[in-house]
């Protein structure tokens, strides 16, 4: 698992330069991200489609996703067998792409789901994703906090935590980065803070 920096607005060439400088390009599988609920089952590198979750159980593809404050979700099995990538924004969030993502791998791929390890990667955090009434009604009040004026700010690691502990993974198996994408000051490129011109951060699950 790698993160990578790219610079650009988060189109393919970035993504294919940064993998070809880590040498595995011709390993990487990769999606056009549309902030879906579609996770597509990829055995071989390239583009695999539209959707924003990828899971393999061929040891030979490298999964990637490219980030700028949507949530990316690794999920592995213990013994490295199946592995799952997902891009979750608000509107996968809202939809649920991270419970689809496991159970996609439990009814494709044979995954075990109590057995699955999962890491949420850093992402924007509560600190600084503040969204209107029209986003905070698609969530649960306990996701969201109250800043005034009709606004709130949403905790997307915990709505996707509830997520895969519902669709079966353990809880004792999944843990986070917190840094906040925006404010960490960690060098992760965020869209919130950067706006049209933000890079967009590479993960990599191989
Ligand atoms: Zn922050």
């Amino acid at each position: 698992m790698a993160y990578r920096s790219g610079k650009g607005d988060g189109r393919f060439d970035d993504l294919k330069s940064a993998s070809a400088q880590i040498e595995i390009g011709h390993r990487v599988a990769y999606a056009r991200q549309v902030h879906s609920r579609t996770v597509i089952v990829v055995d071989s590198a390239g583009l695999a489609g539209e959707g924003d979750g990828l899971i393999t159980d061929n040891p030979e593809v490298i999964l990637a996703i490219q980030v700028a404050d949507c949530v990316p979700i690794f999920v592995a099995e213990q013994d490295g067998g199946a592995r799952g990538l997902i891009h979750a924004g608000w509107k996968g969030s809202a939809a649920s792409i991270a419970g689809e993502g496991i159970e996609s791998m439990v009814s494709q791929l044979g995954a075990d789901a109590p057995s699955l390890r999962c890491l949420l990667g850093p992402s924007i955090q509560s600190c600084c994703y503040e969204i209107g009434e029209d986003v905070a009604e698609k969530f649960q009040s306990r996701y969201l906090t109250e800043c005034g004026g009709n606004r709130y700010t949403l905790d997307l690691h915990s709505a996707n935590l509830d997520q895969l502990i519902d669709a079966g993974v353990k809880g004792e198996n999944i843990s986070f980065d917190r840094r906040c994408t925006s404010c960490s000051g960690s060098g992760l490129h965020s869209f919130r803070r950067d706006g049209e011109k933000a890079g967009r951060n590479i993960c990599y699950l191989g």
